[in-house]
């Protein structure tokens, strides 16, 4: 059985790597030094202490994040593993559970999500459905004792963040938010040169997240406002968090925004923040058109990641020419899943707990408040 498992594996990740272009690398996990970039202090469990058993996983949601990116990633997996599914769409089961090798006893529905308390075999529930759900299905997870992996964003309001925080910790498990980019070693090398101020104090900040798609249709989650759909929720949070950790700091205003809104989403944000020291970011994001930079002024220079947030060959760079590394192909997601494996079996801190999810979603509903005002908001 063992045997068939493993067989299974190698097929699903050869499989994987034809479909996908991945390479893979036996040292995964590690986000070695390369001559002249700066070493990281980001990764957690460097040396893991624990890595004798893997996690289960049930992904909760089987839509284009999970079967094109989060199971494919999950055959690379060393400390985790995917075990369950979680679904609403009866038809999906068998296809799932043939190419993934799910037993019938892991498979699960949004109704009988509770019984997952009963089940040994899975550790994590990882809710990847349209975000106005995030909420509720986080919340029952956590009640069921499962650790909970949630995706970006995290949910709609700060308030609906803070309750699936309290979730995780009156049930005493772990929590982290999908954000991919904290796990990306170019990214990595990006944040160390924030940490340290390499370039002087900062003086200002941009961050670009967009694509050149269409203004999505009302009969889908992603064009409906109210199930979080529209650029500030999808692609904008990855401006807000790149400019959490590109300055290290958290804005203190929103002092303008303007959001294109032809049908019921925004299209288009565009934001200006202002933080503690007086500096101010310049935010857009766009679902119609294309733009993908994190730039950082200091005093004496600048440190860039252009492009800051596809699956794939994020590039990083600073005034003095330096290339943080050579743009890695996917993995992303294979690493995000390791660290934050590795965080619960060596009880070590996350990289994305769920209070930086919720004070994302903070400066999102600020944003939204001033383009709607017309007047500068605290956050
Ligand atoms: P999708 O529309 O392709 O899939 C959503 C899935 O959720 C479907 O299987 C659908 O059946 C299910 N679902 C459960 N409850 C639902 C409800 N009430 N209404 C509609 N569908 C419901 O979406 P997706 O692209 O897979 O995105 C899912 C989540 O993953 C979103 O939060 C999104 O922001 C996030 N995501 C993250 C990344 C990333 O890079 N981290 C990339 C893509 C999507």
């Amino acid at each position: 059985m063992q045997d068939l498992k493993n067989a299974r594996r190698k097929f699903l990740r050869q499989s994987a790597i034809a479909a996908t272009g991945l390479i893979f690398m036996p040292t995964i996990i590690s986000c070695e030094t390369r001559s002249g970039a700066p070493s990281t202090s980001t990764a957690p469990a460097a040396a893991p202490e624990k890595t004798g058993r893997k996690l289960g996983i049930a992904l909760l949601g089987l839509g284009s994040y999970s079967n094109g990116q989060i199971a494919p990633s999950l055959q690379f997996t060393k400390h985790c593993e995917l075990r369950g599914i979680i679904t609403g769409s009866p038809e999906k089961v068998p296809v799932w559970q043939e190419k993934y090798g799910i037993k019938d006893e892991n498979v699960y529905t949004y109704e009988n999500l509770e019984t997952i308390a009963d089940n040994p075999d899975i550790d994590v529930v990882y809710v990847i459905t349209p975000t106005a759900t995030h909420k509720d299905f986080a919340i029952r997870a956590a009640k069921a004792g499962k650790h909970v992996w949630c995706e970006k964003p995290m949910a709609m309001t700060p308030e609906d963040c803070q309750a699936v925080i309290d979730a995780c910790t009156k049930n005493k498990v772990r929590l982290s938010v999908g954000y991919r980019m904290l796990h990306e070693p170019n990214t990595q090398k990006f944040i160390a040169l924030s940490k340290e101020k390499a370039f002087g104090e900062f003086t200002s900040a941009t961050s670009y997240a967009g694509y050149a798609g269409q203004d999505p249709p009302t009969d889908y989650w992603r064009g409906q406002r109210k199930m979080g759909g529209g650029a500030l929720y999808d692609m904008g949070v990855y401006t807000i968090n790149g400019l959490r950790y590109g300055t290290q700091m958290a804005p203190v205003a929103v002092l303008k925004a303007t959001q294109d809104r032809p049908t019921d989403v925004d299209v288009t944000t565009e934001y200006t923040l202002e933080y503690a020291n007086g500096m101010t970011a310049t935010g857009k994001t766009s679902v119609v058109t294309n733009y993908n930079l994190l730039k950082i002024e200091g005093k004496n220079g600048w440190h860039q990641m252009d492009p800051m947030q596809p699956y794939g060959g994020v590039k990083g760079m600073t005034s003095e020419g330096t290339v943080l590394g050579p743009p890695i192909d996917g993995k992303q997601q294979t690493l995000q899943m390791d660290n934050d494996a590795l965080a619960i079996l060596n009880d070590k801190p996350c990289l994305a707990p769920g209070e930086m999810g919720r004070d994302d979603i903070r400066v999102i509903r600020a944003i939204i408040e001033s383009a709607e005002t017309g007047k500068s908001v605290d956050i």
